[in-house]
């Protein structure tokens, strides 16, 4: 009988350098990169290491500390890379486009009035 994991996410992959990314933050519960398909002038996920949270519902319930964490590790990097100002976006389910079932945080900043 098989007892295979399911395949590690991106983000794990990201995380474990098997898939290069620009890495901005990392510590041991978090790691921010910039997103491949940038939507603003800084676009960069906040991604909890762990994969088992699917959605920022989950997160909320199980582990309100880390998101915590996560909002301020998005205000810090809007603070360093823009003017502070930012847009932070979980999608959430399928029809909300999330594509990637793992928890993370969009932050948008720079420009995003123009
Ligand atoms: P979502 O649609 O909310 O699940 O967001 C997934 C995001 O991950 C998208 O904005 C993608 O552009 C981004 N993405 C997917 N693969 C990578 C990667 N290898 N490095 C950086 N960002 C990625």
């Amino acid at each position: 009988m098989s007892h295979e994991s399911p395949a590690p996410s991106i983000f794990s992959r990201i995380v474990a350098r098997e898939i290069p990314a620009t890495i901005l933050r990392e510590n041991d519960r978090l790691i921010a990169f910039e997103d491949v398909a940038p939507k603003a002038p800084v676009h960069v996920l906040v991604v909890p290491k762990t994969e088992q949270y699917r959605d920022v519902v989950e997160l909320a319930a199980g582990d309100p500390e880390l998101l915590a964490e996560l909002v301020a590790t998005a205000k810090s990097l809007a603070e360093e890379l823009a003017d502070g100002d930012f847009r932070l976006i979980f999608n959430t389910g399928e029809n909300s486009g999330q594509t990637v079932f793992h928890v993370h945080a969009h932050v948008l900043a720079g420009g995003l009035k123009e």
